[in-house]
């Protein structure tokens, strides 16, 4: 029998969900999960609180992350889990990445009044919550509340997405150097949604350059690539992930809950973690030698 399942991807309004930290926590609870991992982009603002709020719904939280990354001009997302959120050189890289995604945002803004989008910083940013990750998401939803598009894919689709007049890059991590940032941390890394990438040679490509996971399940993943992910885990030994990438009502329609993996998946990894922790406390506490003293 198997013991819980979990749902290992969602984000916040910490990033660019429309629910809170109190909506995810009721939300998973109402659909019976064990736990929940809270990933936004770029910051790990949600994971304190979530905690905290933990208590009160019977629900796990898993404490994460989902840093973008670039290789050959793929968008390239790699998830952390259990990290130390209060590793200072961790903290300052989030810090850097959204610090850049705000001025990202005003870039676009810019590219979007020359194409007769006119939008105010202020209503974008309304959108968003303090310190938060203000990305595309916000932008998109600010331009139909406004009136520019008639939803969110249009938006993309005729502005800010990759081949629209509105497109602004990220800073980028590369892939390398998200995973070894998460691993610095004391977290296990693991790339999301292989499956929106479509392009095996690159999946296996990332994972040789230090990814500890993948996220098989997710709600854009089809059965037979379910099916080749779980192969590419078993053939270079990586975690097993899942989950449905929720943004609230944000971005479609609310996925939390609707791709569940069972618990002993979490369990393997806080295994790995427990183990990591004791060799860690041996190397720094070594045991005493009989020196009579
Ligand atoms: P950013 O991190 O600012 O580049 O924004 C990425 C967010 O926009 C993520 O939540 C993506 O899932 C979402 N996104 C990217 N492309 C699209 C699209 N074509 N339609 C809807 N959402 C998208
Ligand atoms: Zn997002
Ligand atoms: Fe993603
Ligand atoms: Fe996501």
């Amino acid at each position: 029998m198997e013991n819980g399942y979990a749902d290992l991807h969602v984000h916040t309004r910490a990033s660019d969900s429309t629910f809170s930290v109190e909506e995810v926590l009721d939300l998973a609870k109402s659909c019976g999960l064990k736990a929940v991992g809270i990933t936004d982009h770029d910051t790990v603002e949600a994971i304190e609180p979530a905690l905290a709020a933990s208590v009160n719904y019977g629900v796990e939280v898993i404490p994460g992350v989902e840093l973008s990354a670039e290789e050959n001009n793929y968008d390239i997302h790699i998830l952390g889990y259990f990290m130390d959120c209060k590793n200072p050189e961790f903290k300052q890289k989030l810090d850097e990445l959204r610090a850049s995604r705000l001025l990202r945002a005003k870039l676009i803004l810019e590219k979007l009044s020359a194409v007769n989008v006119n939008l105010k910083l202020e209503d974008v940013l309304a959108l968003t919550e303090a310190n938060t990750s203000v990305g595309r998401l916000h932008i998109a939803r600010a331009m139909k509340n406004a009136g520019f598009v008639n939803d969110i894919p249009d938006a993309f689709r005729r502005y800010i997405g990759q081949n629209g007049p509105a497109y602004v890059k990220k800073q980028f991590l590369s892939p390398k150097e998200a995973s070894t940032l998460i691993k610095n941390a004391g977290g296990i890394s693991v790339l999301a949604h292989p499956g929106v990438l479509n392009n095996y040679e690159l999946v296996e490509s990332v994972i040789k350059s230090g990814i500890m996971g993948i996220e098989v399940y997710h709600s854009e993943h089809s059965g037979s690539t379910v099916e080749k992910l779980k192969e590419l885990t078993a053939k270079y030994n990586l975690f097993v992930t899942g989950g449905s990438d929720d943004h609230g009502a944000g971005k479609s329609k609310i996925l939390l809950g609707s791709m569940l993996i069972p618990y002993s998946y979490v369990e393997k990894m806080k295994i790995y973690k427990e183990r990591e922790r004791e060799k860690t406390e041996k190397t720094e506490k070594p045991e005493k030698t009989g020196t009579g003293s």
